[in-house]
């Protein structure tokens, strides 16, 4: 069967065949689009890549995203690097009005960074680019699909195969249906395929879930952390190139992030708020709202000036239990929805979206996938716990707690194995 190439990426519609596809990933996003590179390079199988908008619409998306080094490592090959960044080559971690901090430098880890932070559309445009030269290069193994949202991914019941039977040819199959909005109004569309990736973000997995069993059921890690994150960017009277700040406030974490907005080198803000002091800053003037973000964060940086639009965020942990179910996988932020503090979210999804083309490369089976839900299970399952604990510890108010946190941020200063350790684990991961 012959697919349509896209690397112009026009739209296209799915093309008709009886067969079933190899693997359809749902959802275009980076992390959608690093599977389908990664897989097109590292494997034979033929990849349908379904997204609800056009490469476009992604590309406008302005929000600043932080990837640690080992996420560059990730992006470099499969050709998506580089992208226009900010470097962060020295991280700073503290309490407001607090004793106790942590300073993480780039040349104690041998490396030309800590992390980037790039646009999240720059990034999703380098990653159209590696994906079209991955096309290129894999003749008639891609077909993109635009506009057309999936909106159920059913499998037949999964049943034990009997043990004489070959373990790749259980027959089984997934059936995704969805709308269509291309050249159409409204079109159903419906096909088949091996295996379904949802990678559909974080917005609709809830819905399809419930089809398609995939983290269903007691054990999921969800948490509505009463935080709102205020988004923006920020400029400074004393600005400190290279630096990025984390620091913890009484009501969540606050982090500046060296970023430049059309030309405007200055700071990505995340400051995470109860939800109605979100909403009152969200109302202020914009030279009131730089003034509270300086009495929370305090005189290093000199005073504030906002610039453009502020945005809010609710805040909550989603992560579901299981992520494979049979012929069914998901990643990124359709397996789990992080708190932003330290910046993980897409970190996690790139790492998700290399292990399970890694996994899948000998076969396209529930067993492949099976075979890439324990290998990732310790990398994801530390990644959520410690973004998870880290706005509960610092959430807790009171002197006592203040001070056993300073405690602890001195200790970490000051034992160089225990910093190396977190330095190594937001910069990688776990790595197996
Ligand atoms: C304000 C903010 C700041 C962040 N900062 C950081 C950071 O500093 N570092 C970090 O690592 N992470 C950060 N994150 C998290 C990061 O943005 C996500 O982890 C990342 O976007 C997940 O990528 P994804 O491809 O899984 O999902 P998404 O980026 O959500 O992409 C999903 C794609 O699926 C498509 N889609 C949705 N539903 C359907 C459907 N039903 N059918 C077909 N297609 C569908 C969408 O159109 C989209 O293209 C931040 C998030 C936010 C909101």
């Amino acid at each position: 069967m012959t697919l349509p190439q896209t690397p112009d990426n026009a739209s296209r519609a799915l093309a008709p065949t009886s067969e079933p596809r190899d693997i359809a990933i749902v959802g275009g996003g980076p992390v959608g689009l690093t599977l389908a590179a990664r897989l097109l390079r590292t494997t034979a199988w033929r990849i349908t890549l379904i997204d609800a908008a056009t490469p476009a619409r992604a590309a406008r998306d302005p929000r600043a995203i932080a990837l640690s080094h080992g996420s560059r490592q990730l992006l470099e090959q499969i050709g998506a690097w580089p992208v226009p960044m900010q470097t962060i080559e020295h991280i700073h971690i503290s309490q407001r009005g607090r004793f106790g901090h942590v300073k993480l430098h780039h040349d104690d880890y041998d490396v030309p960074a800590l992390g980037y932070v790039v646009r999240y559309g720059d990034l999703c445009q380098a990653l159209e680019r590696a994906l079209a030269r991955a096309a290129e290069a894999a003749p008639g193994r891609l077909e993109r699909v635009f506009e057309t949202r999936i909106d159920e991914v059913t499998q037949p019941k999964v049943t034990q195969p009997k043990v004489t039977q070959p373990k790749d040819q259980d027959g089984g199959i997934v059936r995704l249906d969805g709308t269509s909005h291309n050249d159409h109004d409204g079109l159903p569309v419906a096909f088949a395929a091996r295996i379904a990736v949802q990678a559909e973000g974080g917005l609709f997995h809830q819905q399809m879930r419930r089809h398609a069993g995939v983290g269903q059921g007691d054990g999921g890690r969800r948490r509505d952390y009463g935080q709102t994150a205020i988004i923006g960017h920020v400029t400074a009277s004393r600005a400190m190139p290279g630096w990025a700040w984390e620091r913890f406030t009484e009501e969540g974490p606050l982090a500046l992030l060296p970023h430049e907005d059309h030309g405007t080198p200055g700071y990505a803000l995340v400051w995470c708020c109860a939800p109605d002091a979100a909403t009152r800053r969200l109302a202020l003037s914009e030279a009131d709202f730089a003034r509270e973000l300086g009495e929370a964060f305090g005189t290093r940086l000199g005073t504030f000036t906002l610039h453009g639009k502020r945005h809010a965020f609710p805040l909550g942990l989603n992560a579901a239990p299981v992520t494979v179910d049979g012929r069914i996988v998901a990643v990124g932020n359709a397996a789990q929805t992080l708190h932003p503090v330290a910046g993980q979210g897409l970190n996690l999804g790139l790492r998700d979206a290399f292990a399970l083309a890694d996994s899948l490369r000998a076969s396209c089976t529930p067993q492949a996938l099976q075979a890439f839900a324990a290998r990732h299970r310790v990398d994801r399952a530390v990644t959520i716990g410690v973004t998870d604990l880290l706005p509960r510890v610092f959430g807790v108010g009171g002197p006592l707690a203040a001070h056993a946190r300073g405690a602890a941020l001195a200790a970490l200063s000051c034992v160089a194995p225990l910093k190396h350790a977190v330095a190594r684990q937001m910069m990688y991961g776990v790595r197996r």
